[in-house]
């Protein structure tokens, strides 16, 4: 990129590698934790999270798709890579040159595998994925045992695993944790028999707040970037102990200008001015992510002070009311997402103010900008 824009996104890589460390200390030594890099780890990009987890003593990721997982394996990535969405068909070949671990959910794809892997005479690992309770993306319980026969026909294929996902986890008190595991747990020993598979069910909540459900292998997401699933802080006894945020989104001050008191602000005139007042026009908005729904609800930090959004957020553009602050001048750094000074604005604060979730806000501000 030849010419770079005044938005930015930074990622403390140091960070993602503290927050792997964290999350592998709560789990039991014999359990993998799987880091999930979707979406370009969240927004904070596929490769260098990757690699910094990596760096902490991961040896297994997750993405969506086959291409995630094509783009992750040439780029160096020696650990296990699993595809969770499944694959058009066309592309198979890419689980066997890329030595990819599909994630299956249909009977169609798995017959697939089986015949792909029979013509190569290649061995492929495979896990099964079961819907008990999420109501997503599955096989029903009820096939396990219509599997395994399918499965002992195919000379090629190795059933590596099984996996589930909880609906609820992120509720710490949730009922149906316990029901959809007791469910998972037995569909597993179906699937099992004499077999050694590795079971996995849990997300960053399950891992957390459920510590009964572990299994042999979590995935986690949101806590290697820095966030609680259910936006809490936890109850950290130390420093160490801290999951820390790693993405800092900033800009830099278009335009500083003095208004009259009575003065509409931005499309619709949804905020007029009650004195003289001072804002910095900011060369950021929605299609940089910047939600539209946080328009006079946010709160950025110049000067680091913390000072509001006026009126609404427009496609390139918002405006941040700096009348209290002194001598602000274009070109000043301004932070929507992180730290600047001491103070300091994260993805569930953000998420608050315009109903959503830190995983959103992540995604909108890290995909949509330059990092
Ligand atoms: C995204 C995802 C996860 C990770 O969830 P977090 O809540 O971010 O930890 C785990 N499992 C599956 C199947 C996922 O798609």
């Amino acid at each position: 990129m030849g010419i770079s824009s005044f938005n930015r996104i930074t990622v403390d890589t140091e960070a993602l590698e503290h927050n792997y460390r964290l999350i592998s200390s709560r789990v039991a030594d014999h359990v993998t934790v799987m880091a999930m890099v979707k979406s370009e780890a969240y927004g904070h990009g596929l490769i260098t999270a990757a690699q910094a987890f990596a760096r902490a003593g991961c040896s297994s990721f997750g993405v969506a798709e086959l291409g995630e997982g094509v783009e992750l394996r040439e780029s160096g990535c020696e650990g296990d890579i699993f595809i969770l969405l499944g694959f058009d068909h066309g592309n198979i070949d890419y689980f066997f040159s890329h030595d990819l671990t599909p994630v299956l959910f249909t009977e169609e794809d798995l017959l697939l595998i089986g015949s792909a892997a029979e013509r190569k005479k290649k061995k492929i690992a495979i896990f099964l994925k079961f819907d008990c309770g999420m109501g997503r993306l599955g096989f029903a319980p009820s096939d396990a045992a219509e599997l395994v026969r399918r499965l002992q026909d195919m000379e090629y294929v190795r059933l590596a695993g099984v996996m589930s996902h909880f609906p609820c986890a992120d509720d710490r008190h949730s009922g149906n944790t316990r029901e959809v595991f007791q469910l998972f747990s037995r569909t597993a020993n179906t699937v099992s028999g004499n077999h050694i598979l590795v079971s996995s069910i849990c997300n960053s909540g399950g891992t957390l707040y459920h510590p009964g459900t572990h299994g042999d292998m979590v995935r986690i997401g949101i806590s290697l970037y820095g966030y609680y699933p259910d936006g809490s802080q936890g109850q950290p006894s130390s420093e160490e102990q801290i999951l820390r945020p790693a993405m800092t989104f900033s800009t830099r001050i278009l335009q500083v200008k003095d208004v009259a008191a009575g003065s509409g602000i931005s499309y619709g005139h949804i905020y007029i001015t009650d004195r003289q007042t001072r804002l910095a026009v900011l060369p950021v908005g929605y299609s940089d992510g910047y939600l539209r729904n946080l328009s006079t609800r946010a709160e950025v930090l110049i000067n680091g002070q913390r000072v509001p959004i006026r009126g609404r957020i427009c496609m390139n553009l918002c405006l941040a009311d700096i009348t209290e602050i002194e001598g602000v001048q274009p070109g000043d750094e301004a932070v929507l997402l992180g730290r600047q000074g001491n103070e300091s604005i994260d993805a569930d604060e953000i998420g608050g103010w315009c109903d959503t979730i830190s995983y959103e806000i992540l995604c909108a501000f890290g995909n949509n900008n330059e990092r």
